[in-house]
């Protein structure tokens, strides 16, 4: 699996966060954090907006760091991504994200 691909199948390559990291972009920081803030209905604040990745090296935004219930259980479980989780056909953690993102799915299946 790429690295780049998120415990739950989610493109990392592709995350607006990781790219005004990479590119130290404050405007599109302040563009994420609005956005992110509205649809999750708390304050996510442009200094929040800093991340290199779930599964790499480096500085993660707070929620992917820590909270996030996949990134902890396949950490403590010591699996390369969701999809080589034995459970992951029942897992309502997994379902919220890959049920409203089939192409997350896909790509633990190894089908993209
Ligand atoms: S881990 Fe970072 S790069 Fe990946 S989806 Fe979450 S915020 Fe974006
Ligand atoms: S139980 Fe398996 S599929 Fe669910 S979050 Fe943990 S590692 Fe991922």
């Amino acid at each position: 699996m790429k690295d780049l691909i998120a415990y739950c199948g989610l493109d990392c390559e592709a995350c607006e966060a990781r790219l005004a990291t990479l590119r130290d972009d404050e405007a599109l920081r302040q563009k994420v954090a609005a956005l992110w803030s509205q649809l999750n209905g708390v304050e996510i604040t442009p200094e929040m907006i800093n991340c290199l990745g779930c599964r790499v090296e480096g500085v993660k935004f707070p929620y992917c760091e820590s909270l996030c219930p996949i990134r902890q259980c396949a950490l403590s479980r010591g699996v390369e991504t969701c999809g080589d989780c034995g459970d992951w056909e029942g897992c309502k953690d997994l379902e919220a994200v890959i049920g409203s993102t089939p192409e997350a799915r896909a790509r633990l299946k190894g089908e993209a």
